[in-house]
């Protein structure tokens, strides 16, 4: 097992332990077969008499299980799992799941945090004053919603009063992101704040520390800077935001150039 994997056994074995071995989310309503069956397997207590060690164990094992079955979806099957998805607390306060908008063959995927009260309306990330920043981010590297640019959050489902999501929230949702990225194979992905450079880089690194440099999730190089959300509050940001979407469009340059 390599180091990488290594390192998110243990990190998914620190969330199991803060689940404190009893994530009994119940299922609300499933939207398919396949995302019933899905969530079954990770809601299911173990067997009545089972030890804290059998049952850690087993939850550890559905968790695996449920990752390696969302990282066989095709894009539809994942956007059905999704839209059914139970996994996490999150389900019970949402009014629909977010699971991004954009050009699924992307070469730029952007990510954020998770949905706000507009996108848990809509359906759709980045809507609202924060969504407009976004869109005249992306304009000042000549992209546009919806052409040659993805995006989506950490979390696919809003945590009430637009709190950060948990650890728990964040590991739930980690496998859809992963089936995301590995089915659009974007050339870039910029993190939009320090919940999704953390979560994707696996850090607990600060966003100042993070920004300015090329990172790597897996093979794709990362680049993270501010949440729009965070901008419209601290406006000084934006000069700052701006250096890093010109790092973000030179390094995409280079990479056309490099054919990756
Ligand atoms: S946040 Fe993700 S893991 Fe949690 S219920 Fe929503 S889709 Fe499922």
């Amino acid at each position: 097992m390599s180091a990488k994997s290594d390192a998110r056994r243990a990190r998914r074995e620190l969330v199991l332990n803060e689940l404190g071995l009893t994530p009994l989310w119940r299922i609300r309503e499933a939207n398919a077969p396949e995302a019933a069956q899905l969530n079954q397997a990770c809601t299911e207590i173990p067997a009545v008499g089972a030890g804290p060690a059998e049952i850690h164990t087993a939850h550890v094992d559905q968790w695996e299980d449920r990752r390696a079955k969302i990282l066989r979806m095709g894009w539809e099957g994942l956007q059905t799992s999704v839209a059914g998805c139970v996994a996490c607390p999150l389900c019970e306060s949402r009014s629909r799941t977010v699971f991004g908008v954009g050009d699924p063959n992307a070469d730029w995927l952007c990510v954020g945090e998770g949905p706000g009260a507009q996108e848990d309306a809509t359906g759709e990330p980045f809507v609202g004053l924060a969504g407009q920043l976004l869109d005249n981010m992306l304009a000042a590297i000549d992209l546009k919603r919806g052409r040659n640019v993805f995006i989506t959050n950490i979390v696919k489902c809003r945590p009430p009063g637009n709190r950060e999501p948990t650890p728990v929230e964040a590991q739930s949702c980690e496998p859809y992101l992963a089936r995301q990225i590995e089915l659009i194979r974007p050339r870039l992905i910029i993190a939009l704040g320090k919940i999704a450079g953390s979560n994707l880089l696996n850090t607990s690194a600060s966003l100042a520390s993070l920004r300015g440099k090329v990172h790597k999730y897996l093979d794709i190089p990362v680049i993270v800077t501010y949440h729009p959300a965070y901008l419209l509050r601290n406006l000084p940001g934006k000069a700052m935001v701006w250096e890093d979407l010109c790092f973000a469009r030179s390094t995409m340059n280079q990479l056309l150039q490099s054919g990756h």
